[in-house]
């Protein structure tokens, strides 16, 4: 395998350090998208002057595979990624990927690599699709050349420790996404344009970064690459709670098999707008019991405190929730082949 940075066995894989032998690839340009090519796994030589480097048309995915005891491996709910790729590109500006190629980029490197998927517990094979404006001038216009890859990446926890809660700090001012502007796509420049409240959270003693809406700075929108929800528990009964999909808000492929599986599971849930004020007080009077993230990478992660300029609240007794804990374990469940696929979410890779 090919690591970029020391990573020993015994300090265990973490995330996105270590990659399998192989990657897969198909170029662009206006006569349209080359077939696949399977390759060791390289550095990629660019000009200085390639465009991705100054203006940024440059737009990602993320997804895994899963070995299964049946000896299959197979991904979650890929062509979900394959048209949320295609959307990525519209607002970019860069040319659509048909979902079939996306798919089989994604298959042909699980098979190529398929003995470097991890079995251990916890772990599995995080596949980064992504795609890059590869022509070389300085002008600034759309890309007449691209380069669409797949890198796989075993990988552990997301989060060191088990199933920790995590801190998050409160971006007031900063926020991530504009109404009309890119929150909905998985542009490598959103990410860019957090990093400087990602790194504030850090030296506030926090884990990741809850963004508010950008017009009135009230309503919770989500993390930095997950997507938030709460649970009340009121007299009436108990609710699963997310703030509504928007052009500000990812639409996260874990958002919306969660709300699949607590419907399932008899939650009351709700898409609504929520506001940071609900959000402190409910924990306080103890309404908001409950509180966490989702997304590919960290699965379902429990959010224990909230921080920001004026202070420090706790959700529920600070630790994982029950409700957290079940829709996690019910997910894995499914993505590891120990629970039924009732929803037909798992993708044999052939
Ligand atoms: C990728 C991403 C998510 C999570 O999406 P999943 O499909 O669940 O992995 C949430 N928010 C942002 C900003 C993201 O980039």
């Amino acid at each position: 395998m090919s690591t970029t940075s020391a990573t020993s066995p015994s300090t265990g894989l973490g995330f996105g350090r270590v990659f399998t032998d192989h990657l897969t690839s198909m170029s662009w340009t206006p006569g349209g998208w080359e077939r696949p090519q399977v390759r060791r796994f390289h550095n990629l030589s660019l000009s200085p002057a390639t465009m991705v480097l100054h203006y940024g048309q440059a737009i990602f995915e993320g997804l895994k595979a899963y070995p299964h005891a049946d000896g299959e491996i197979r991904l979650f709910r890929p062509e979900l990624n394959a048209r949320r790729f295609q959307l990525s590109a519209e607002r970019m500006a860069m040319p659509e990927l048909p979902v079939d190629d996306f798919l089989e980029c994604v298959s042909l490197l699980v098979s190529t690599d398929r003995a470097q998927v991890p079995d251990r517990p916890g772990h599995s094979l995080y596949l980064r699709p992504l795609m890059i404006a590869t022509e070389v001038t300085l002008g600034t216009r759309p890309a007449e050349e691209y380069l669409f890859l797949v890198i796989g990446s075993p990988s552990g926890p997301y989060f060191a420790g088990d199933f920790p809660a995590i801190t998050v700090w409160v971006s007031e001012d900063l926020p991530r996404a504009h109404p009309g502007g890119t929150g909905n796509a998985k542009c490598a420049g959103n990410y860019a344009a957090g990093m400087a409240v990602q790194r504030s959270a850090a030296a506030h003693g926090a884990d990741q970064v809850v963004f508010l809406d950008a017009r009135e700075h009230r309503y919770l929108e989500e993390l930095g690459g997950m997507n938030l929800f709460l649970v009340r528990d009121d007299p009436g009964g108990t609710t699963l709670v997310t703030p509504p999909l928007s052009d500000t808000i990812l639409h996260g492929i874990t958002r919306a098999s969660i709300l699949t599986l607590a419907a399932d599971l008899g939650l009351r849930v709700e898409e609504r707008p929520v506001t940071l004020a609900e959000w402190r007080d409910g924990s306080r009077k103890g309404s908001v019991v409950e509180s966490f993230a989702c997304g590919t990478a960290a699965v379902v992660t429990p959010i224990g405190r909230v921080r920001d300029a004026a202070g420090e609240f706790v959700i529920g007794d600070g630790t994982p929730g029950r409700w957290s804990t079940r829709l996690r374990t019910e997910l894995l469940a499914i993505q590891k082949g120990t629970a039924p696929d009732r929803h037909g979410w798992m993708r044999p890779v052939r």
